[in-house]
Order: structure tokens, then sequence, then C-alpha cells
């Protein structure tokens, strides 16, 4: 792989690569020495706006390029899932990364691996009951990355709250020596969240998709207007989501729990979380209720 740049960047492939990495490293300020950018690839400016809080906490930021077999559940979404590895490198670095981790699936899980790190009741809510096993397997390559990067903060996004939340709690639970940073959500000018899924709808399905947020933000509305009945909120965003998406859950829940709320439960913030289908495509988004 071939990767221009005026920064100097470093390809790692594995346990021995990085350690002789962190080896030829030195300190020059007072910032944490490592910060970690977990993705997929298929990277965009969300992921990008990731990479440069990591720069703001650390010194060398590692981006890594790894898509987890173990969180899908469904075989065909794992395979459709866009990889171009020297494109992303490239970009991560232009954004501030110091060195690209890319693991084969071999290096994450030796074989013989048969050891996970299960979630507890964050997890059973939103996409932890519509995709079983998803925040398993999540955890597990978080874990495994952290050890193997053995960085000292790693940032990740808010478009993805529970995930957010669950690694918060992995890290606190196995006295992790990471602190985790959230960044807000990257969105186009429409509104809609940034995902490496969208290249995958149509000009018209990316229009159905903009109705997401456009609902979200008049449920924020309303709630800013005083409406406080929880039911009618998820009833008004269902009315302005585009009817071509198929609901996989539509929920407003606790922010700490992440628990459905009933109409009678006060709270000063709720979080509104949605995962839907458009043309088969899966995307999901969240806004935070009460927050300003
Ligand atoms: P992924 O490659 O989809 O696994 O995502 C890698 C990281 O990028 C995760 O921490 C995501 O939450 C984060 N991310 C994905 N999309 C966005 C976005 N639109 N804005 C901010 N962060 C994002």
């Amino acid at each position: 792989m071939n990767i221009s740049s005026s920064h100097h960047s470093t390809l790692l492939y594995d346990a021995t690569d990085l350690q002789r990495w962190r080896e030829s490293l030195s300190s020059h300020d007072h910032r944490p020495l490592i910060g970690f950018v977990p993705t997929m690839g298929d990277l965009h400016e969300g992921h990008l706006s990731l990479v440069r809080e990591a720069k703001r906490h650390a010194q060398y930021v590692v981006v890594s390029l790894f898509v987890n077999p173990t969180q899908f559940n469904n075989a065909s979404d794992f395979e459709a899932y866009h990889r171009d590895e020297s494109r992303d490198a490239q970009v991560a670095v232009n954004a501030g990364a110091d060195a690209i981790f890319l693991p084969s699936p071999g290096v994450i899980y030796p074989s013989g691996a048969q050891t996970w790190v299960n979630v507890g009741a964050l997890g059973d809510h939103l996409c932890g009951a519509t995709r079983p096993g998803h925040f398993r397997g999540v955890c597990t390559v978080v874990n495994a990355l952290f050890n193997l990067v053995r960085c000292h903060i790693a940032v990740f996004g808010e478009k993805d709250y529970q995930q957010l939340s669950i690694i918060r709690q992995m890290t606190r639970d196995l006295h992790l020596p990471v602190k985790i940073i959230g960044v807000p959500t990257a969105r186009e000018s429409g509104g809609l969240a940034m995902s490496s899924r969208n290249t995958r709808l149509t000009p018209a399905g990316r229009r159905e998709a903009m109705s997401i947020y456009k609902s979200l933000t008049n449920a924020q509305r309303l709630w800013r207007e005083g409406e406080r009945e929880h039911s009618s909120l998820v009833e008004e965003v269902k009315r302005e989501l585009s009817p071509l998406l198929k609901i996989d859950y539509l929920t407003l829940c606790d922010p700490h729990s992440l628990q459905p709320l009933a109409d009678e439960q006060q709270t000063h913030t709720a979080l509104l979380a949605i995962a839907c289908f458009v043309e088969e495509v899966r995307l999901i988004d969240n806004l935070m209720l009460g927050s300003s």
C-alpha cells in the first residue's frame, strides 16, 4: 500500500508492529501519548471528526480499520460492507492519524479464541434488542483493540449512543486504563447523520432518509414547548417520518439506563433513538431532548 502524505505515517498489521511503533515514540508534551479511533473503514467526515478530536487529546493517534465479523448478525450485511483500505488510510492520515492499524481477523481473534465480553442491562434495549449478539461482538473487539493498541484515550461517536454508553460501562467494569471521549454526530447538509451505509441509498432513498432528522428535531421543538407526554412525542415522530421507512425501533428512553420511559416518568432529559430501514439499508440516529 502506498500512502503519500506530508504526515509521517505508519501502517501496522499486528501486535509486534504496534509494539515497535510504540517504542519509536517520544513524548514531547503533557498530553497522553496515544489516542485511538476504532472504525470499520469506509471513512467519512464523521470518522474524521473523531480523528481530529483524538488529536486534540493525544500526541499520537492510531486509527484502526477492521470490519468486525462478530458484530454482524447478518452475513450479507457483513459481505456488503464497503472496503477500501488504501483510500481510508490516506484520508485518515490527512486528518491527522499517525498510524493505521489494519489487523486481519486472525490477529484480533487468535485461532481457537473462545472468550467474549458480555454486556449487561445496557444491551437489553434499542439495537441490543433487535440485533442479538451485536454488542457482545462490539465489546469483545474493542477490548481486544484497546489491549493491542494500549491507547490512553479512545474516541467514539454519539451517533452510536448505545455503543458509547456500553463502552464507557465496559471500561469502568473491566478497569481498562482508557479515557473514553464522545463526539457529536456529524450530519450532511440536510441533517441526515453521516454513515458508511448512506452510499447504498438511491437519491430517492436519501430524500426519504432525510425525514429521520426532520422528525427528531420536530420532537425536540415540541419538548422545548413543554410537551412531556412521551407517547404523543413518539407518535409525532412517526407522523413526520416518510411512510416508506420501515421502523425497527423508535424509543424515548432514559439517557443513562437506556430504559424506555413510561408516560408518567418525568425527566429533565430524554434520549429519542431510532433505527429504521430505508431501501433495505438499516440507519440509526438519536437526539437528546432537553439538553439545551
Ligand atoms: P463505524 O466505522 O461505523 O463502526 O464507526 C466508527 C466510529 O465512528 C464509531 O465511534 C461511530 O460512532 C463513529 N461515527 C460513525 N458515524 C458518525 C457520525 N456521523 N458522526 C460522528 N461519529 C460517527
